[in-house]
Order: structure tokens, then C-alpha cells, then sequence
């Protein structure tokens, strides 16, 4: 098996990132994902547990404080942290890994651990990262209009991502991510024990 991998997906909020992100796990099961802690309230369809393990900000408080956090950020008001404990299985069990978080933290990963993925989801235009966000129906004016205004610096950090995934058409954009993920359970580097087994075994 081909040497583990994680992955990690950052987007303007409203790209779909999410979405594209439930269905690569879908179409990947043997993918975990790190299910990060926020203080924002679920949204209707949310799951504790499985989207976000919802907590308060005194609780978030504490568990910075404990060192609970591989990284954590302040966003739209909100506390938002990857779980230090899931990425140090990860480092262990070397089940493959996908990350779902915004550019501050990424680059925070990145500086940490070597041998990650970086896709940056884009939407097809401004025009449509607003309707997609008001789409939504979960959020007031003010966040949506937030949150819109913050694509801004966010795409300033697009230079340093390996991939790059525009979400016009969601299921080509599943796609996309799903070749990604297998191109890089092929390469040479992460196969190269399963290379030396196969050429020690191998008459020729
Ligand atoms: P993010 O996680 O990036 O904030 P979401 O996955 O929550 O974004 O998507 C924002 C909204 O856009 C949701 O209502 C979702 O159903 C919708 N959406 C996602 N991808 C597409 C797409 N390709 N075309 C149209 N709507 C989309
Ligand atoms: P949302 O509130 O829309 O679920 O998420 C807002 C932003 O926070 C998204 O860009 C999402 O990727 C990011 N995010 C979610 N979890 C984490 C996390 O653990 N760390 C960081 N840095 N960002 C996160």
C-alpha cells in the first residue's frame, strides 16, 4: 500500500469545498477526516461529531490552553482548531487524512508536516460565491457579507497550493479531486518501499 498521504482543502467560504469534500469521502472511505472543533453553532444539516465537534468558546479556550490544537484560528467570530490528537495517528496508523480548513491554518500545517496536498477550491466567479453563500439559507446578511469580503485575503494565499479545483460543475470538480487523490497514492516517492520488496522478490 501506497505510503500515506494527507490532504488538505481550503476554499473561499461558499466555494463548495464542503461539499466536494463529503463526497470524496464517499467515493474514498479509506480517507478519515479530521473532524475540527468550532465554536460556531451547527447549521440544520450538521452533525456533531461528524462535521465539526461543536463546542463552546470557554471549552475551545481550555483546550487551547491544554494543547489540544495542531493549529487554530479566529474566524468570522468564530474559534476553529484541527485536532492535534488526529494528526498524530495519522502519523502512526497511516491512514490517509483529509483536512478541511481555511489558508492560516493550512500554511500552519505545512510549516509542521511534510508530505501534504494543498487544493484550493475556487467558484466559477464572485457573482457566484455570493448567491452560493446566500444559497445556503443559514446565515444573516451581515455573515454572508463577512464572509464574502474575506475571499478576498483568502485567495491572496492561492500561490502556494499545489492544485487548484474550480467548482463550476460539482461532480467534475469531485472528480477533479478524486484523480488527485489517486495520482498521489501513485507516485514513485511514496511507493518506494512496495518497489524494493517487488525488485529483492522479483527474479528478472
Ligand atoms: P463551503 O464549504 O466552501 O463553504 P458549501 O459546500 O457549504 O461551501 O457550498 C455552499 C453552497 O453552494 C451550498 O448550498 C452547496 O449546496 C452549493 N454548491 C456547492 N457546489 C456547487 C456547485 N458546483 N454548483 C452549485 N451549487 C453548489
Ligand atoms: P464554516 O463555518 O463555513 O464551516 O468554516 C469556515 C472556515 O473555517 C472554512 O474555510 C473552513 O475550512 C475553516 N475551518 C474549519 N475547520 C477549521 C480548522 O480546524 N482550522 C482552520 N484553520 N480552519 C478551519
Amino acid at each position: 500500500m501506497a505510503r500515506r498521504l494527507f490532504i488538505v482543502v481550503s476554499a473561499p467560504s461558499g466555494a463548495g469545498k464542503s461539499s466536494i469534500c463529503q463526497k470524496l469521502l464517499q467515493v474514498c472511505p479509506e480517507i478519515k477526516f479530521s473532524v475540527s472543533y468550532t465554536s460556531r453553532p451547527p447549521r440544520p444539516n450538521e452533525v456533531d461529531g461528524k462535521d465539526y465537534h461543536f463546542i463552546s468558546r470557554e471549552e475551545f479556550q481550555t483546550r487551547i490552553n491544554q494543547g489540544e490544537f495542531v493549529e487554530w484560528v479566529e474566524n468570522y467570530g468564530n474559534l476553529y482548531g484541527s485536532s492535534a490528537k488526529t494528526m498524530e495517528s495519522f502519523i502512526h496508523d497511516g491512514q490517509d487524512l483529509l483536512l478541511d480548513i481555511e489558508p492560516r491554518g493550512a500554511r500552519k500545517i505545512k510549516q509542521k508536516f511534510r508530505g501534504g496536498v494543498y487544493v484550493f477550491v475556487l467558484p466559477p466567479s464572485r457573482d457566484e460565491l455570493l448567491r452560493r453563500l446566500e444559497g445556503r439559507g443559514c446565515e444573516t446578511d451581515k455573515v454572508i457579507q463577512y464572509r464574502f469580503d474575506q475571499a478576498e485575503s483568502e485567495l491572496k494565499e492561492i500561490s502556494w497550493y499545489d492544485y487548484i479545483i474550480f467548482n463550476k460543475d460539482l461532480e467534475t470538480a469531485v472528480n477533479q479531486l478524486v484523480s488527485i487523490y489517486r495520482a498521489q497514492k501513485c507516485k514513485r516517492s511514496r511507493l518506494q518501499r512496495e518497489i524494493k520488496k517487488f525488485i529483492s522478490e522479483t527474479p528478472i
